[in-house]
């Protein structure tokens, strides 16, 4: 029992250092460097308790597959950079304001997924 928790802590505790959206393997990676018993069976039911507390959600990427992120965050966008292979959230939305669609089309929903350099790689 006591183990199970803190499997779980160890995963919760990753979101919150990294900040940023996290694939499965940067989940076991850095877990385990909490946890050096954290496994893969472990982590995608703790995943899925997560989710299903509301406290994570899923981003299915267009490139990477499937990354999970807090909840509760403002509308905003993901750019991936492809020399550290990081995944950042970029704040705002430079869509949110302006005709993105031609006269007669109402925009309700967008996804945008942008790649490059990062700052830390330039
Ligand atoms: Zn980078
Ligand atoms: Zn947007």
């Amino acid at each position: 029992m006591q183990r199970k928790t803190s499997q779980r802590d160890a995963i919760q505790e990753v979101f919150i250092q990294e900040n940023r959206p996290l694939g499965i393997e940067d989940i076991l990676t850095y877990g385990r460097a909490i946890v050096a018993t954290l496994n893969q069976a472990t982590v995608y039911r703790t995943l899925k308790v997560l989710m299903e507390n509301g406290w994570l959600t899923q981003i299915n990427h267009p490139s990477l597959g499937t990354l999970y992120e807090r909840t509760g965050k403002e509308h905003h966008h993901h750019f991936y950079c492809h020399v550290c292979k990081r995944v950042y959230e970029l704040p705002g939305c430079p869509l949110a304001k302006g005709d993105i669609a031609p006269k007669g089309f109402i925009v309700e929903h967008h996804e945008v997924f942008l790649s490059g350099t990062c700052p830390s790689c330039c």
